[in-house]
């Protein structure tokens, strides 16, 4: 095979699109393993978390960390063990071909075992303001940053389940969240909607939208210029916090007709295991999950699909002698792909 300016593609026994917690968990393991893995990073290298201020639920850090202090630390160990990098999207892939195909901009790589980490993107209001404030009282992730908000009054926009469920959970450590919704009618089902109306700290505006989010000079969120839907009019509510929950959308758009999607259009994949629809294809991460959505569950599954691509590529006679270090036992923990070493 030669590329469209006839060089040949560069050859890797695996490539790990995506550099989040998954894709970089996944490089962890998959290089200590030998395999010599090529992470594709993309333009948002370190994922999610680079967009965050402290972490403060991630095992192993007592005292907390930034975000983006925890992600350098996942690209410091996973290249320590030999992941290589390249610093760009991938723009196109041929999963079905042998080797599977991908390519960045001009320049084509091929590989014998792809795992697909490209995680998932919040859905925003598209305010600059918002943008500016993330992480300094604006979030999407109420798991996430509920605990820094103690004896705030917060806001919650959305109309769906996920608006419910973040509003209510957040009401164990504010006064009052108030939800903002463009409607009176709501995507959420039922259930979810009377717990939240049932809930003494929930208040509900309907037929509102925010115009801007305001800090006031401070840096730190403050209020929200609310609009009315219906007549344009505007008004000023206090708040401390807003918690963006109008949606994920998983990474995916790549992968349309080669890897199998659901409904929402996270990849699917063969729980327990990492395995997608194209044999030595995995997917790990929130572009898989849009269930937990935790840093924590990403490098888990990262790790697990780092394993089922080592084990795929045993099944192949892929795999240099010095990786069969068998990081646990088959007859444990089968897979269903060939055993190493076994
Ligand atoms: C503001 C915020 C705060 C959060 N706080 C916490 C917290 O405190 N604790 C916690 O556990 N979780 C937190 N989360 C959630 C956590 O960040 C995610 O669950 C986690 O990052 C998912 O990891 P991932 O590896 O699946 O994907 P991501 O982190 O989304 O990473 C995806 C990677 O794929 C790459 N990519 C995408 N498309 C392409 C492409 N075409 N080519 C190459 N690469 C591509 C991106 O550049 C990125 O490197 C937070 C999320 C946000 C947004």
């Amino acid at each position: 095979m030669t590329t469209a300016q006839g060089a040949a593609p560069e050859h890797h026994r695996l490539i790990i699109v995506g550099s989040g917690p998954a894709g970089l968990t996944a490089a962890i393991y998959a290089a200590r393993a030998e395999l010599a893995p090529l992470c594709i990073e993309g333009l948002e290298a370190g994922g999610q978390l680079m967009q965050t201020t402290e972490i403060e639920n991630f095992p192993g850090f007592p005292k907390g960390l930034m975000g983006p202090e925890l992600m350098l630390n996942f690209r410091e160990q996973a290249e320590r063990f030999g992941t290589t990098f390249v610093t760009d999207d991938v723009d196109e892939v041929d999963l079905e071909a042998t080797p599977k195909v991908v390519k960045v901009g001009p320049k084509t790589y091929t590989a014998d075992a792809v795992i697909v980490s490209t995680g998932a993107t919040a859905r925003m209001i598209g305010l600059e303001s918002e943008q500016r404030l993330l992480g300094h009282g604006v979030s999407t992730c109420a798991t996430c940053d509920g605990y820094f908000f103690r004896d705030k009054e917060l806001v919650v926009v959305g109309g769906g389940d996920s608006a419910m469920e973040e509003a209510t959970f957040l009401t164990k450590f504010a006064t009052k969240v108030t939800i903002v919704h463009r409607r009176d009618q709501y995507r959420a089902s039922k259930i979810m909607l009377d717990r939240a109306r049932a809930n003494e700290k929930v208040e509900f505006i309907e037929w509102a939208e925010v115009a801007e989010v305001l800090d006031d000079g401070t840096g730190a969120v403050t209020g929200l210029t609310l609009r009315d839907t219906r007549d344009g009019s505007e008004r000023r509510i206090d708040a401390q916090g807003l918690f963006v929950a109008i949606g994920h959308d998983p990474n995916t758009k790549l992968f349309t007709g080669q890897l199998d999607q659901d409904e929402n259009g996270y990849l699917v994949t063969q729980a327990p295991s990492t395995r997608t629809n194209l044999e030595g294809v995995f997917a790990c991460g929130d572009v898989q999950d849009h269930t937990y959505r935790q840093a924590i569950t990403a490098a888990g599954s990262g790790c697990a699909a780092a394993l089922d691509a080592e084990r795929f590529l045993a099944s192949i006679g892929d795999l240099p002698d010095a990786s069969v270090d068998a990081n646990r036992d088959e007859a444990e923990h089968p897979t269903g792909a060939a055993t190493v070493g076994a």
